[in-house]
Protein backbone atom coordinates (compact mmCIF):
# COMPACT_ATOMS: atom_id res chain seq x y z
CA UNK A 1 0.00 0.00 0.00
CA UNK A 2 1.66 3.40 -0.54
CA UNK A 3 -0.32 5.22 1.41
CA UNK A 4 -1.94 5.10 5.03
CA UNK A 5 -5.50 3.56 5.01
CA UNK A 6 -7.34 6.52 5.71
CA UNK A 7 -5.13 8.48 3.02
CA UNK A 8 -6.36 5.34 0.60
CA UNK A 9 -9.71 5.92 1.87
CA UNK A 10 -10.03 9.45 1.11
CA UNK A 11 -8.74 9.00 -2.15
CA UNK A 12 -11.30 6.23 -2.96
CA UNK A 13 -13.91 8.79 -1.65
CA UNK A 14 -12.62 11.64 -3.92
CA UNK A 15 -12.94 9.03 -6.93
CA UNK A 16 -16.71 9.14 -6.13
CA UNK A 17 -16.73 12.81 -7.66
CA UNK A 18 -18.06 13.14 -11.22
CA UNK A 19 -14.78 13.66 -13.79
CA UNK A 20 -12.28 12.59 -11.09
CA UNK A 21 -9.71 9.50 -11.74
CA UNK A 22 -7.37 7.98 -9.10
CA UNK A 23 -4.40 10.83 -10.33
CA UNK A 24 -6.01 13.43 -9.82
CA UNK A 25 -8.01 11.99 -6.49
CA UNK A 26 -4.33 11.35 -5.05
CA UNK A 27 -3.47 14.55 -5.80
CA UNK A 28 -6.26 16.78 -4.11
CA UNK A 29 -6.11 14.22 -1.12
CA UNK A 30 -2.24 14.63 -0.52
CA UNK A 31 -3.01 18.62 -1.09
CA UNK A 32 -5.41 18.34 1.71
CA UNK A 33 -3.16 16.01 4.17
CA UNK A 34 -0.19 18.11 3.32
CA UNK A 35 -0.17 21.29 2.58
CA UNK A 36 -3.76 22.51 3.58
CA UNK A 37 -4.96 20.93 6.70
CA UNK A 38 -7.24 24.13 7.61
CA UNK A 39 -9.19 23.96 3.87
CA UNK A 40 -9.31 19.98 4.79
CA UNK A 41 -11.31 20.78 7.49
CA UNK A 42 -13.72 23.74 6.03
CA UNK A 43 -14.53 21.13 3.54
CA UNK A 44 -14.94 18.28 6.03
CA UNK A 45 -17.55 20.99 8.11
CA UNK A 46 -19.09 22.64 4.59
CA UNK A 47 -19.67 18.88 3.25
CA UNK A 48 -21.05 17.89 6.84
CA UNK A 49 -23.41 20.78 6.87
CA UNK A 50 -24.55 20.79 3.63
CA UNK A 51 -25.83 16.86 4.04
CA UNK A 52 -27.14 18.19 7.15
CA UNK A 53 -29.51 20.66 6.02
CA UNK A 54 -30.03 19.89 2.42
CA UNK A 55 -32.92 17.43 1.08
CA UNK A 56 -35.13 17.36 -2.02
CA UNK A 57 -38.06 19.29 -1.84
CA UNK A 58 -41.22 16.87 -1.07
CA UNK A 59 -43.11 18.60 -4.26
CA UNK A 60 -40.50 19.09 -6.90
CA UNK A 61 -37.38 17.52 -5.93
CA UNK A 62 -35.15 20.53 -5.68
CA UNK A 63 -32.36 20.76 -3.76
CA UNK A 64 -33.46 22.91 -0.29
CA UNK A 65 -33.08 24.25 2.97
CA UNK A 66 -36.41 24.86 3.71
CA UNK A 67 -39.58 22.25 4.37
CA UNK A 68 -41.10 23.38 0.50
CA UNK A 69 -38.53 25.35 -1.78
CA UNK A 70 -39.45 28.44 -2.41
CA UNK A 71 -40.42 28.06 -5.86
CA UNK A 72 -43.25 25.76 -4.68
CA UNK A 73 -44.16 27.94 -1.62
CA UNK A 74 -44.28 31.09 -3.71
CA UNK A 75 -48.57 32.39 -4.48
CA UNK A 76 -46.86 34.02 -7.87
CA UNK A 77 -45.68 31.29 -10.37
CA UNK A 78 -48.16 29.45 -12.91
CA UNK A 79 -48.69 26.19 -10.97
CA UNK A 80 -50.18 24.94 -14.09
CA UNK A 81 -46.81 24.73 -15.60
CA UNK A 82 -43.99 23.14 -14.52
CA UNK A 83 -40.39 22.84 -16.06
CA UNK A 84 -38.87 19.57 -16.00
CA UNK A 85 -35.26 19.16 -15.78
CA UNK A 86 -32.31 16.57 -15.08
CA UNK A 87 -30.55 18.38 -12.31
CA UNK A 88 -30.97 21.21 -10.28
CA UNK A 89 -27.85 23.26 -11.70
CA UNK A 90 -30.30 23.40 -15.22
CA UNK A 91 -32.92 24.53 -13.02
CA UNK A 92 -30.80 26.82 -11.43
CA UNK A 93 -30.15 28.07 -14.68
CA UNK A 94 -33.54 28.48 -15.87
CA UNK A 95 -34.01 30.24 -12.78
CA UNK A 96 -31.55 32.33 -13.06
CA UNK A 97 -32.74 33.54 -16.46
CA UNK A 98 -35.88 35.39 -14.68
CA UNK A 99 -38.12 34.35 -17.80
CA UNK A 100 -40.24 31.25 -16.42
CA UNK A 101 -42.44 31.85 -14.35
CA UNK A 102 -43.73 28.14 -13.90
CA UNK A 103 -42.80 25.74 -11.28
CA UNK A 104 -39.88 23.01 -11.76
CA UNK A 105 -39.10 19.01 -11.33
CA UNK A 106 -35.82 17.65 -11.01
CA UNK A 107 -35.12 14.33 -11.78
CA UNK A 108 -31.56 14.44 -10.58
CA UNK A 109 -30.69 12.36 -13.48
CA UNK A 110 -31.86 10.40 -17.04
CA UNK A 111 -33.12 7.45 -17.65
CA UNK A 112 -29.31 5.25 -17.10
CA UNK A 113 -30.19 1.24 -16.66
CA UNK A 114 -26.22 0.50 -17.05
CA UNK A 115 -26.43 3.00 -14.13
CA UNK A 116 -29.22 1.62 -12.49
CA UNK A 117 -31.17 4.38 -12.68
CA UNK A 118 -34.76 3.61 -13.72
CA UNK A 119 -38.30 5.89 -13.75
CA UNK A 120 -38.16 5.16 -9.88
CA UNK A 121 -34.97 6.72 -9.01
CA UNK A 122 -36.51 9.94 -11.21
CA UNK A 123 -39.07 10.39 -9.04
CA UNK A 124 -41.40 9.69 -12.46
CA UNK A 125 -44.44 8.36 -11.10
CA UNK A 126 -43.73 11.15 -8.13
CA UNK A 127 -44.33 13.54 -11.52
CA UNK A 128 -47.65 11.27 -13.19
CA UNK A 129 -49.24 11.65 -9.74
CA UNK A 130 -48.03 15.73 -9.16
CA UNK A 131 -50.05 16.31 -12.77
CA UNK A 132 -52.94 14.14 -11.75
CA UNK A 133 -53.25 15.68 -7.84
CA UNK A 134 -52.64 19.79 -9.18
CA UNK A 135 -54.14 19.37 -12.59
CA UNK A 136 -51.12 20.43 -14.01
CA UNK A 137 -51.77 21.41 -17.80
CA UNK A 138 -48.38 21.37 -19.14
CA UNK A 139 -45.11 19.94 -18.92
CA UNK A 140 -42.25 21.54 -20.65
CA UNK A 141 -39.33 19.32 -20.66
CA UNK A 142 -35.96 21.24 -20.67
CA UNK A 143 -32.95 18.17 -21.13
CA UNK A 144 -30.12 18.04 -23.97
CA UNK A 145 -30.32 15.98 -27.31
CA UNK A 146 -28.34 13.33 -25.93
CA UNK A 147 -30.19 9.82 -26.59
CA UNK A 148 -30.43 8.80 -22.79
CA UNK A 149 -32.67 12.47 -22.25
CA UNK A 150 -34.49 11.65 -25.47
CA UNK A 151 -35.22 8.21 -23.98
CA UNK A 152 -36.20 9.70 -20.96
CA UNK A 153 -38.82 12.17 -22.58
CA UNK A 154 -40.48 9.29 -24.03
CA UNK A 155 -40.90 7.48 -21.45
CA UNK A 156 -42.37 9.81 -19.01
CA UNK A 157 -44.15 11.23 -22.12
CA UNK A 158 -45.60 7.68 -22.03
CA UNK A 159 -46.56 7.60 -18.23
CA UNK A 160 -48.61 11.23 -18.90
CA UNK A 161 -50.87 9.74 -21.97
CA UNK A 162 -54.68 10.26 -21.26
CA UNK A 163 -53.90 12.74 -18.81
CA UNK A 164 -54.80 15.33 -20.53
CA UNK A 165 -51.61 17.26 -20.29
CA UNK A 166 -50.05 19.04 -23.33
CA UNK A 167 -46.09 18.33 -23.48
CA UNK A 168 -43.35 20.41 -24.79
CA UNK A 169 -39.82 20.44 -25.14
CA UNK A 170 -37.31 23.12 -25.38
CA UNK A 171 -34.20 22.37 -26.90
CA UNK A 172 -30.95 22.88 -25.26
CA UNK A 173 -27.81 21.24 -26.58
CA UNK A 174 -25.99 21.77 -23.33
CA UNK A 175 -26.84 23.55 -20.22
CA UNK A 176 -23.72 24.51 -17.99
CA UNK A 177 -23.73 23.85 -14.10
CA UNK A 178 -25.70 26.73 -12.96
CA UNK A 179 -23.16 29.29 -14.54
CA UNK A 180 -24.13 30.40 -17.65
CA UNK A 181 -22.59 33.67 -19.43
CA UNK A 182 -24.41 35.88 -21.21
CA UNK A 183 -24.87 34.48 -24.41
CA UNK A 184 -25.90 31.04 -22.93
CA UNK A 185 -28.51 32.57 -20.81
CA UNK A 186 -29.92 34.32 -24.49
CA UNK A 187 -29.43 30.66 -25.87
CA UNK A 188 -31.66 29.43 -23.03
CA UNK A 189 -33.91 31.98 -23.14
CA UNK A 190 -34.69 31.06 -26.73
CA UNK A 191 -34.78 27.63 -26.41
CA UNK A 192 -37.73 28.24 -23.97
CA UNK A 193 -39.35 30.95 -25.84
CA UNK A 194 -39.28 28.53 -28.95
CA UNK A 195 -40.04 25.20 -27.21
CA UNK A 196 -42.12 22.63 -29.75
CA UNK A 197 -45.20 21.03 -28.62
CA UNK A 198 -44.96 17.35 -28.23
CA UNK A 199 -48.08 15.02 -29.69
CA UNK A 200 -47.87 12.59 -26.75
CA UNK A 201 -51.13 10.98 -27.88
CA UNK A 202 -49.93 9.95 -31.57
CA UNK A 203 -46.79 8.62 -30.56
ZN1 LIG B 1 -40.31 22.62 -4.65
Amino acid sequence: MAYTPATEELIRALQLLPGIGTRSATRMALYLLERDTDSARQLSHSLADALEKVHRCPSCRTLTELPVCPVCESTDRNTKLVCVVANDADRSAIEMSNRFTGRYFVLHGVLSPMDAVGPEQLGVFDLVDKVKAESIEEIMFVLDDQMESEATIYYITEQLKGLNVKCSRAMVAHLKNGSLDQAESRHLVSAIEHKREINIEQK
